[in-house]
């Protein structure tokens, strides 16, 4: 049988020909005013994706790179924050800060829970001296996506800096950063970008930068100081090649309009929760968002079993549950470079998957659910 490879994972996401086209271009030295120029260029463009007009900052990492950036510019050792920790994503926040002799107040919620404005109302009030507030837009290890645009209202006119781990909700979930007043967004280049991993990016505004110049932690390659006086150089040898395929990847988005985008992402996540509940399964998420959709395994189905059959066997791979969720659900990606018929072919790949694993499902009825809601979505 012929298998094309189709990646439905939330990270890394499939890149397009013309982008990886671009990584193929001579390495030019990064000091020349040639490249420096277009650094420049990228970062301006990058921009729109955040709907911002403060600084983006591209740094040469994953995106925990950018959330450790985040933690050691904004906090000093012994201060108090707030960070929110209901999946992995949260716990990288928590151990980051810790890491750093942050004074954590943790407000962990079972893995699947989205925080509410209320809860962090509540984490505020009882916690006057905690400045920086720790949230994780799009929980990738549980499909939760939380409400930021009601949460940055509690933060917007107050001396409280909100972050926010948008590596992945970045371009899937929409996301106004100036207009909603989220003070930091985090994001990496391997989730919404369509680009392969190695890039972070953070983006930061004058309120937050304030602290940054204030802070006093111990801090070195991911200084925003340096970045912020390189500009729009950056301090350190960046991923030459990556940066030809941001310019072009971000062109494409900017092409494409972020409106256009969000509603991409919305199209096949709502395509892929309808074929779920078309097959009988159940949502992992009391709060279900747009970059992937976790899914509760079925019983006797382990789903690390049922990833590894649709790699192996048909070419799609969608990701297992993170520890402690290894072979209790299973995440159906729809973040990035996808077309409608991708989300057909994973629905498909799945349907055959657990047939063949001993759960019965109608052949053809996630499809079909599916296949309505993109049919109404896209032909008028
Ligand atoms: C992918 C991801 C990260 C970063 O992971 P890296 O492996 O360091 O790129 C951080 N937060 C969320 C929510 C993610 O999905």
């Amino acid at each position: 049988m012929i298998r094309k490879y189709l990646l439905l994972s939330p990270g890394p996401t499939p890149v397009p020909q013309e982008i990886l086209l671009e990584g193929a271009k001579e390495t030019i030295h990064h000091r020349t005013p040639e490249f420096v120029k277009l650094l420049e260029e990228t970062l301006e463009l990058t921009k729109y994706v955040f709907q911002t007009k403060h600084p983006v900052y591209v740094l040469t990492s994953s995106g925990t790179g950018a959330l450790e950036t985040a933690v050691v510019n904004l906090v000093n050792p012994g201060e108090k924050a707030i960070i929110v920790n209901a999946g992995k994503f949260g716990e990288r926040w928590v151990e980051i800060a810790k890491a750093y002799g942050v004074n954590v107040v943790e407000i962990k919620l079972p893995w699947g829970k989205a925080v509410t404005p209320e809860m962090i109302e509540k984490a505020m009030k009882e916690n006057p001296d905690a400045k920086v507030i720790f949230t994780t837009y799009s929980e990738t290890s549980t499909g939760t996506v939380i409400d930021l645009e009601n949460i940055a209202k509690l933060t917007k006119d107050t001396d409280v800096v909100l972050v926010t781990d948008a590596v992945s909700g970045l371009l899937a979930e929409p996301l106004k950063m100036d207009e909603w007043g989220v003070d930091v967004v985090v994001s990496g280049s391997q989730k919404g970008w369509m680009l392969p991993p190695g890039l972070a990016f953070i983006a930061i505004n004058d309120k937050a930068y304030a602290k940054v110049e204030k802070c006093t932690n111990s801090r070195y390659y991911f200084d925003l100081r340096k970045y912020k006086k390189s500009s729009p150089d950056n301090p350190w040898t960046t991923a030459v090649n990556l940066i030809y395929m941001l310019n072009k990847a971000v062109k494409m988005l900017k092409e494409e309009g972020i409106e256009n985008v969000w509603a991409r992402h919305a199209l096949y996540g709502e395509a892929t929760r309808a074929a779920v509940k078309a097959l009988g399964l159940t949502f992992f998420s009391e709060r279900p968002g747009n970059v992937l959709t976790a899914v509760n395994s079925p019983k006797g189905i382990p789903s690390s079993k049922l990833t590894k059959l649709m790699r192996d066997k048909y070419g799609v791979t969608i990701a297992a549950g993170q520890e402690p969720m290894k072979d209790e659900i299973f995440r159906i990606s729809h973040l990035g470079y996808l077309t409608p018929f991708d989300i057909i072919t994973g629905i498909t790949a799945l349907e055959f998957a657990l047939n063949e694993m001993g759960y019965k499902v109608e052949i053809g009825k996630g499809v079909v659910a599916a296949e309505e809601v993109l049919f109404k979505g896209l032909v008028k």
